[in-house]
């Protein structure tokens, strides 16, 4: 009897056991089936079914970690791919394992995979770079590229995660470099032009203060020529203005509707008295089609059109001709003025819509410089372009395009 029942207890100790095996077998091919598609593990019973639970919490912040991550890295992917500094990073070896698109625009060539020395092709670069390597310590570098008249800044930084490699960063300071130059030669210009009828003036009330101012003759003649520098300095003085104000984008365009041929109509009829004291005849060449309207501050184009009218008539010798003229071409009207003076030497060409420039200071009489800089931002905040067509000793056409309405 009780072996018997000995018996059925060790059957059934065994029956328990399989069935605990069963059970336990099935968990783990249920997990191991989880696991393999990559999904969360299913919930079970006992010691298994906490392992689960405790498998499936690390695996949910394992993959929020992961896409913390994966949005920090495409969010820096973005911030180099935008960036106007060129970024190299550089391993051991010296082979380039990152460019971004600023690097490459620089170098002008694909970069990862090449060699330091071929990727920057510049010794002054190469050797920062290598000092930077040797020396384990950031290093700083200006230089100037002579091909490209590019003016550069490198940083070289050690990049403490790959032994020996290098993160290269490389700023294009070339414009502004160019502003401060302009800046400085802005200064030194006005400097200039000041200094002139400031000097004269000087020596007119000195000599008036000497005797002249009893002299019936000579006093009014030195006061007559006070006059014109003080005209010469309030006219610098205004267009100077006018230029920093249109230039710092101060003045607001009141742009309308602008009939092309009446708007070269008033230009004309204002330099008319010039032109005639000039002995230049002054013409406005009519369309046989209407001309389209264009979309222009009405008072500002007619400032432009009176400078380069002013011009023409100032350049070209008595007798001469100045022709106002307007065509359509695409969506916009080109003006012209073509005059028949003395013209402008083609290598003096590109330079004249910069400010203060002049051609030959001699020539030029009073101008200034400025009236050709300041046409030309009063265009470009049309959304237009100004250009001349010159050749010496046959006359100039000054051209600029206006937007159609
Ligand atoms: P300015 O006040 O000296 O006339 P601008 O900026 O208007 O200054 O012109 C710059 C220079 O371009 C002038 O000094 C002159 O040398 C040249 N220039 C401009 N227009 C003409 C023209 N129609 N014919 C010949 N030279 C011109």
């Amino acid at each position: 009897m009780i072996v018997e029942v000995v018996l059925g207890l060790v059957l059934l100790a065994m029956l328990w056991l399989g069935w605990q095996y069963w059970t336990l077998r099935r968990g783990i091919h249920a997990m191991l089936s989880a696991a393999q598609r990559s999904e969360a593990l299913p919930p079970t019973e006992g010691m298994l079914g906490e392992l689960a639970r405790l498998l499936n919490q690390q695996r949910a912040a394992l993959r929020e970690r992961l896409v913390a991550a994966n949005t920090e890295r495409g969010r820096l992917a973005a911030i180099l791919d935008q960036l106007a500094d060129a970024v190299i990073i550089a391993d051991a070896e010296g082979r380039v394992r990152f460019a971004n698109p600023a690097a490459e625009q620089l170098c002008g060539l694909p970069l990862v995979g090449r060699s330091v020395v071929e990727a920057l092709r510049h010794h002054q670069l190469v050797d920062a770079w290598r000092r930077c390597r040797d020396t384990g310590q950031p290093q700083t570098e200006s230089l100037e590229v002579p091909a490209s008249r590019q003016f550069l800044q490198a940083v070289i930084v050690p990049d403490r995660e790959a032994h020996s490699g290098a993160l290269l960063v490389v700023r294009d300071l070339t414009r502004l470099r160019r502003l401060e130059t302009v800046r400085r030669d802005f200064i030194s210009n006005i400097s200039h032009e000041l200094r002139t009828p400031i000097a004269s003036l000087k020596a007119l009330a000195e000599t008036l203060q000497a005797g002249a101012l009893s002299d019936p003759e000579a006093g009014p003649r030195f006061l007559g020529r006070i006059q014109t520098e003080v005209d010469a300095l309030a006219q610098l003085v205004q267009e100077l203005l006018d230029l920093s104000r249109i230039e710092s984008g101060q003045v607001e365009l009141i742009f309308r509707r602008v009939e092309p041929l009446a708007l070269l109509r008033s230009a004309a009829d204002r330099m008319r008295v010039q032109a005639e004291r000039a002995g230049v005849s002054l013409t406005v060449q009519e369309t046989p089609e209407p001309l389209p309207e264009v979309w222009a501050d009405e008072t500002r184009l007619e400032q432009v059109l009176v400078n380069l009218i002013h011009n023409a008539i100032k350049f070209t010798h008595r007798g001469g001709s100045v022709t106002l003229s307007a065509q359509t071409q695409g969506r916009t009207v080109v003006f012209a003025v073509r005059d028949t003076g003395i013209g402008i030497p083609a290598d003096e060409l590109p330079r004249i819509f910069e400010r203060f420039y002049r051609v030959d200071k001699s020539r030029s009489g009073s101008g200034t410089g400025l009236g050709l800089s300041i046409s030309k931002h009063i265009v470009e905040a049309h959304g237009g372009r100004i250009w001349a067509k010159s050749r010496e000793g046959e006359g100039s056409i000054f051209f600029f395009s206006i937007p159609i309405v």
